[in-house]
């Protein structure tokens, strides 16, 4: 080895032996999550990375922590000033040195903050993606000594995604300009497609790729089809969320005002927040919503797009999102501290034709059928009876194993289930025996006995299948094709034609089973149902108690109260009691910055002195 060598080899010992320590003391967390340690040590590798992990899987952590067993200072770009300023707040309360550099800082500021830079006094520097096209500041940059360019939200960077920013086209010349600087991009959602173009775009040299199970095993989620408007299901829902932090989301602004002020109505504490609202009423709902003043947000997705507020309990859509990508980045706001959270979606046939109406009015480019694409399996998904969590990881190409209890689908009981298994094998009969040439309407024609022109021409009331599906109606045939398309009996093709899969062939044998949920051949909607239970076995009184100390603090130094500690931190408290320093720093997300600040004070409530 090179006396380089022999150098390099030591910092990297050093560096590993650090990396546990640097994580109790600064982060208060004693163990990595899954996948974390692999990305932070890559990153010490000086590898580039593309890490691709769900929402609340502990991204950040993955590139502050080995910026702080590196000399140099982070870039990390980030789309959104108000997660950057979160960001930022956050890591400064856990005693790391932070900055951003946007519009929103003035001259002197920004001086402040470059002088700082050139000092090596700043360990993370957090900036909008356009400020890397800015000449000046380019060329600060190659004064620094830059460890490494995160690239949060990385799946800005595709037009395939669901976010698609021209800034973030622009990033490629990163490579160009920092040609051996490492680059770890990350994103809570990205199909494989996505997946590549992020690294293609970004020039990512053979990246370290990590890619998280999409698998929430603590989101409870469900769907159901809309009834009227939807607000007695939200009611009944809200039942057992009182008290809690949530979203709903709505289409319109209009519906967002409607629909906070009927909550109001009802003695819940809601406010409404979109883009048409005066910016100061945006900022304190915002605000208060972080500060836990203000329980629910009824919003337009303009709300809640990197909002780090870790307690959410809950999320509602009131229609159905555009895409799954949506919903599931949106259904990801919740229950970020790993504790119980619920979500549900109402939706309805009006709402498909609503969203149907704003593609059409898009330009024709390629885009316009991939939204089409994006929105029928949006459609698929609500109406699904498989398990949810495992719909949405099939969609971005990750296989999980049903979640059992974790969704609707999957704690539904047997009896709201009826067998269609004859009625797949009639379908999937007729299908073949018309030669798979026809669309779904064409093949529940030929069951339910049609006189229709074509069919007769075609010679297709000859057929055996012919007239055979009268135990149900047209509506309830269409729902049947539509179970067959979700289990993948049968695939679409051009025209809308429909053709057997292989699994589709094995279930006309009569080797599968096939169920369907009761309510679908009914229309008639099950009442909202279940509970999600959580906090079994903690001391109520007490964890109110250091709630309220955790209010006080944060009031008194204007940070959100999750800052100072997590709910599941307070959980933590009050079920382990801590009565000293040490067992202290033995509780969740407690290490000694953390505990130098607020210990003391916490440590008196819990030993009864207040
Ligand atoms: P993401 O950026 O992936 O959405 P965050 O970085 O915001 O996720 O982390 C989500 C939550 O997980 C935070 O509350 C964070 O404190 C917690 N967390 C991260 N890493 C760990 C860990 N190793 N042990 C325990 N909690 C962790």
């Amino acid at each position: 080895m090179t006396s380089f060598g022999v150098f390099a080899y030591r910092i990297r010992y050093t560096a590993i032996m650090n990396k546990l320590q640097t994580l109790e003391d600064y982060f208060g967390h004693k163990t990595f999550r899954p996948l974390q340690e692999e990305v932070v040590d890559a990153i010490l590798n000086r590898e580039d990375v593309l890490m691709i992990l769900p929402t609340g899987g502990g991204k950040s952590l993955c590139y502050q922590l080995p910026t702080l067993l590196m000399e140099g200072v982070t870039i990390v770009v980030s789309p959104l000033l108000a997660l950057m300023h979160d960001q930022v707040v956050a890591l400064r309360a856990n005693g790391i040195s932070a900055a951003m550099l946007s519009s929103m800082q003035d001259m002197e500021e920004s001086r402040k903050i470059e002088s700082a830079l050139h000092k090596g006094e700043i360990k993370l520097l957090y900036v909008a993606p356009e400020r890397l096209t800015n000449a000046y500041f380019l060329n600060m940059l190659h004064q620094l000594n830059i460890n490494f360019f995160v690239i949060d939200e990385a799946h800005c960077v595709s037009e395939w995604g669901h976010e698609f920013r021209e800034n973030y086209r622009r990033l490629s010349l990163l490579k160009e300009q920092f040609a051996t600087t490492p680059i770890a991009a990350f994103t809570a959602t990205a199909t494989k497609a996505v997946e590549e173009d992020i690294a293609s775009n970004l020039g990512l040299v053979d990246p370290k790729r990590v890619r998280g199970s999409l698998f929430r095993e603590n989101l409870m989620i469900g769907a159901h089809h809309r009834i009227k408007d939807g607000r007695q299901q939200l009611l009944e829902f809200l039942k057992s969320h009182k008290g809690e932090s949530g979203i709903i989301y709505t289409l319109s602004r209009k519906s967002t005002e409607a629909v906070a002020h009927f909550l109001q109505g009802k003695g819940i504490e809601a406010k409404a927040y979109h883009a048409g609202l005066p910016t100061e009423e945006k900022n304190a709902t915002y605000a208060d919503f972080v500060a836990d003043r203000v329980q629910i947000v009824v919003a337009t997705i303009a709300f809640g797009m990197g909002i780090d507020k870790s307690n959410i309990r809950f999320v509602v859509h009131m229609t159905l999102p555009k895409t799954l990508e949506n919903f599931y980045q949106e259904i990801g706001r919740a229950g970020r501290d790993g504790l119980e959270a619920e979500t549900l979606l109402l939706f309805s046939a009006q709402d498909i034709v609503q969203q149907k109406s704003f593609i059409e009015d898009l330009p024709e480019t390629p885009y316009k059928q991939h939204a089409f694409n994006k929105l029928d399996s949006m459609v698929r998904f609500a109406n699904s009876e498989n398990c949810r969590h495992q719909s949405i990881a099939a969609y971005f190409d990750d296989r999980i194993a049903v979640c059992h209890d974790k969704c609707d689908n999957c704690s539904a009981p047997e009896s709201e289930k009826v067998d269609i298994t004859t009625a797949s094998r009639m379908m999937l009969s007729a299908i073949l025996r018309t030669g798979q040439k026809f669309g779904l309407h064409y093949i529940v024609d030929v069951l339910k006995g049609s006189r229709e022109q074509r069919l007769l021409q075609n010679g297709h009331d000859t057929l055996s299948v012919y007239g055979i599906g009268d135990e149900y109606t047209k509506a309830q045939w269409l729902t049947i094709g539509d179970k067959l398309l979700e289990l993948g009996a049968v695939s679409i093709g051009e025209f809308k034609v429909y053709t057997l899969t292989e699994f589709g062939v094995e279930v006309m044998k009569g080797v599968h089973a096939i169920d369907l949920k009761k309510e679908r051949l009914t229309v008639k909607t099950a009442p909202v149902k279940k509970k999600v239970t959580y906090f079994d076995d903690y001391d109520v009184e007490m964890y109110d108690k250091l709630r309220t100390l955790r209010t006080e603090i944060a009031s008194e130094k204007g940070i959100p109260p999750y800052i100072v500690f997590s709910d599941k931190t307070l959980k933590d408290l009050s079920v382990k009691v801590p009565q000293s320093k040490e067992e202290m720093l033995e509780v969740h997300g407690i290490g000694e910055v953390k505990f130098e600040r607020y210990g003391e004070a916490f440590l008196r409530v819990l030993q009864h002195d207040v």
